[in-house]
Formats: structure tokens, sequence, C-alpha cells
């Protein structure tokens, strides 16, 4: 998995101050998209162990609420696997935090 970014203290993407993962990857093509240059799965960088030491050195300060994923779509096919493995080492390491992810997929 490929990524554009990681941001920090956000407070635009869900409850309190969050880190937020921006990965690459969408098919969805959504009229007024605000980020068309994350479509191309390939677009970013990948998604490395510096990454994750990054969002977890986030998710051990106190005044972090959670990590949200955003993109591009965490939930693209070519996305699935690393976001599973992402979010379950997350959620056994952090069982606190909560988990936000936004996607153009419906809920069903
Ligand atoms: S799902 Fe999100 S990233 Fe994909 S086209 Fe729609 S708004 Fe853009």
């Amino acid at each position: 998995m490929n990524y554009h970014n990681i941001t920090k203290d956000d407070m635009l993407n869900g409850t309190g101050l969050r880190v937020v993962l921006w990965v690459s990857g969408c098919a969805h093509a959504c009229p007024g998209c605000q980020n068309p240059q994350t479509w191309e799965q390939m677009s970013g960088i990948p998604f490395d162990k510096e990454a994750m030491d990054e969002i977890r050195a986030e998710l051990q300060k106190d005044y972090i609420d959670g990590i949200t994923l955003s993109g591009g779509d965490p939930l693209f096919p070519g996305n699935r696997g690393a976001v599973t493995r992402l979010l379950q080492t997350i959620r056994e390491e952090f069982p606190n935090k909560t988990i936000w992810l936004y996607t153009g997929y419906s809920y069903e």
C-alpha cells in the first residue's frame, strides 16, 4: 500500500486531536473530490516501517484521541489487506484509541 501523507494533531477528521493516514488508491471518482491526486494506487510512497513508527509515536501521546484513515479510499481493493493488518496492530497496541475510516463504499 502507498500513502500520501501522515498529518498530526489533526482536528478536522474525527473527534479530538488525531493522526491521519492518507492512503493512495480510489476508484470512485466522486464529483468534487478534494483529493484526486490520491486516486492512482501507485501514487505517493510505500507505507513502510518508518511510517508505522511515525503513527505509533503519535498514538502514544495521551492527548491524541486516535487514528483516522482517509485518502484515497482505505477500502480500495488493493488496500484492504494492508489496512486490515494495520488496524489489527493498532487495536492490539492501543485498545483505548478510536479508529475512524472514510470510504466511498456504503456500509452494506
Ligand atoms: S471516495 Fe473519497 S477520495 Fe475517492 S473519489 Fe470519492 S471523495 Fe475522492
